[in-house]
């Protein structure tokens, strides 16, 4: 018998018949240990999520207003949930408490780790199984930093007590023990700890979507689902924008080798998306890239200057200029007498002059130049390496479709190729590449 973690995002839990589908999946498959809630989330589009609804409490308590009239919307959903599942204990004393604690506390953290607070002890009872507070098995340093491996230790410690149990998400202590969440989002990372701590087989991620598609489907129509995705390609595509998972649930199960499988609670019986550390050998069929994604609002910094290539220490004062005002770089493509810089548009707002100033003042360069508008578009893919190509055909695909290349870099792993193009073309240039590579 193996160990599965599952995560329950908000969407998954978020009504009495969503919690009904969490337990079928869950008492399918005895290999299921422990359960990682999100909040409640949206019922339907113009729904409030419960997360949002605990920070607007805080706000009226901060500003030493009642947050009851919010409060009572909270508990109503809460409450609603504990009666269609006919729950045997007393809701109402465990909202009565919240709220008090809420007031008195007047902490964001505290009052938006509730959600997940609620619904794990619900969902406890609703399964019969054991509760575990992350406030006492999730650990922050003192300054917010979350420390993995005294909460690796904390966690296994606390799981081989339990059998089986539900595992609140998003939040844990600081080393005196009060309450503080990850960012928003932060169940995902929850649910990587838990499954590291218990040396998972697979983190099971149940989400509200049957995993990863191959491009934005509000740009592309159809796209296919990545039915393998590694680790490492996870990360490109994500870093370029790609989101069904909070970046920061990579580390955990990364680290500890074990593969995240992404499933679709409203379709239990899609496999959706596994990751992998390693890309198995015949992947489907054959396809060479895995995914595309890009990002708008890119500027160039074009850098001129003959005889570049003979100076020593040119690139390091372009990038100490960079530094020295806090700016970071997406990418670094450079010719013979040329150099570029890739920065994303909100980096330059306001220090784009002083950057060009210092770049004059250090460099001397021949001309140096701005162009804002660029777009950056990644195809990513294992497949990539072996297939050759693959660059040809997403530059003919380019060309094809009346789309001028600004830049091109491809990554050291040669999995991933990265172009800038004009804003305007983002869209045409995104269905270009994935009907180039994706026959129907
Ligand atoms: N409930 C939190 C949020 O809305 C955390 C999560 O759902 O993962 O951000």
């Amino acid at each position: 018998m193996g160990i599965k973690v599952a995560k329950f995002g908000g969407s998954s839990l978020c009504d009495a018949e969503h919690f009904r589908r969490v337990k079928a999946i869950i008492e399918s498959d005895p290999d299921y240990r422990y359960v990682v809630p999100s909040a409640p989330g949206k019922r339907f589009d113009a729904d409030e999520k419960i997360t949002d609804m605990l920070y607007q409490c805080h706000r009226m308590v901060e500003r030493n207003r009642s947050h009851e009239e919010i409060f009572a919307k909270i508990a109503e959903r809460y409450r609603q949930i504990a009666r269609e599942l006919e729950l045997d204990f007393d809701v109402e004393e465990l909202l009565l408490e919240t709220s008090d604690a809420i007031r008195q506390y007047k902490n964001p953290d505290f009052a938006a780790s509730r959600g997940e607070y609620l619904n794990g002890i619900l969902l406890s009872k609703y399964l019969g199984w054991d509760f575990i507070d992350a406030q006492d098995v999730v650990k922050f340093d003192r300054q917010g930093s979350f420390a993995s491996e005294w909460t690796n230790e904390i966690m296994r410690d606390a799981l081989q007590k339990h059998e089986r149990a539900v595992i609140p998400g998003f939040y844990g202590s600081y080393p005196n023990g009060d309450v503080h969440t990850f960012s928003r989002g932060g169940s995902d990372i929850s649910g990587a700890i838990v499954a590291r701590a218990a040396g998972a087989d697979v983190y099971v991620n149940w989400t509200d979507v049957s995993g990863f598609l191959m491009a934005d489907p509000r740009i592309v129509k159809n796209p296919r689902c990545i039915r393998e995705l590694s680790y490492r390609e996870l990360r490109e595509l994500s870093y370029m924008g790609a989101t069904v998972l909070h970046e920061d649930a990579i580390f955990p199960v990364h680290k500890a080798g074990i593969p995240t499988n992404i499933r679709n609670t409203n379709d239990p019986d899609d496999p959706g998306t596994m990751i992998v550390m390693q890309p198995s050998e015949h992947r489907d069929d054959g396809q060479v890239i895995t995914g595309i994604a890009g990002h708008k609002n890119f500027s160039l910094l074009s850098i001129e200057k003959a005889m570049m290539n003979a100076e020593y220490g040119f690139g390091r004062r372009v990038l100490q200029a960079l530094e020295d005002f806090g700016v970071s770089f997406e990418h670094l493509p450079t010719g013979i007498d040329t150099m570029s810089v890739v920065v994303a548009d909100r980096e330059l707002v306001t220090r784009k002059d002083q950057i060009i100033q210092r770049i004059q003042q250090t460099c001397q360069p021949d001309s140096i130049e701005i162009s804002t508008g660029i777009a950056l578009i990644a195809t990513v893919g294992h497949g990539m390496t072996s297939a050759p190509g693959t660059a040809a055909k997403l530059f003919n695909a380019l060309y094809e479709a009346g789309v001028n290349i600004r830049m091109i870099d491809q990554g050291s792993s040669e999995m991933n190729i990265i172009v800038g193009i004009n804003i305007e073309d983002f869209e045409t240039a995104m269905n270009a590449i994935y009907r180039a590579f994706v026959k129907d």
